[in-house]
């Protein structure tokens, strides 16, 4: 049986949601996509972009594009507070969840996104997490929006 379903989502059109109680490190889905060589990254327009969603770096001579419709973990969204993770070994990408999950959550994982100034807009965070930055920027990067906006929920670790 799935561990997961398909429902319109408050973070974005659709997400992704438990439709059972996961245990942390289970593993939910696997993230599939077409193998693409560094090189066709490096020279494809298509991937011409800082914050490439859906691609993954696997090692150093092959990425993970996962930007097609039969990939259903793309429809996961980002959430400041996640409760999974995408987990790799060798060219095999899963997501599994790293706290307990009741069934009816809605899953997410960090997209992990480097900060930058200029296109935050393009990327607002609706997670709704008590820590949300409003950004979808990875967390290590998120206390310069938090320094931005004088949010001080920074936790120091
Ligand atoms: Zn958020």
């Amino acid at each position: 049986m799935k561990l997961y379903n398909v429902k319109k989502s408050n973070i974005d059109k659709r997400g992704l949601y438990a439709s059972k109680n996961i245990k942390v490190g289970e593993k939910i889905i696997e993230y599939v996509g077409k193998l693409i060589s560094k090189k066709e990254t490096e020279s494809n327009p298509k991937f011409d972009n800082e914050r490439d969603i859906y691609l993954f770096n696997l090692n150093e001579k092959w990425d993970l594009d996962g930007d097609y419709h039969w990939n259903t973990a793309r429809l996961i969204n980002h959430s400041c507070n996640p409760n999974c993770e995408v987990e790799g070994k060798g060219l095999k990408l899963w997501i599994s969840a790293i706290k307990d999950i009741k069934k009816g959550e809605e899953l997410s994982y960090d997209y992990g996104f480097s900060y930058s100034k200029e296109d935050l807009d393009n990327f607002i965070c609706k997670c709704g997490s008590e820590n949300c930055c409003g950004y979808i920027v990875r967390e290590p990067s998120r206390w310069r929006i938090n320094k931005r906006f004088k949010i001080s929920n920074r936790t120091n670790k």
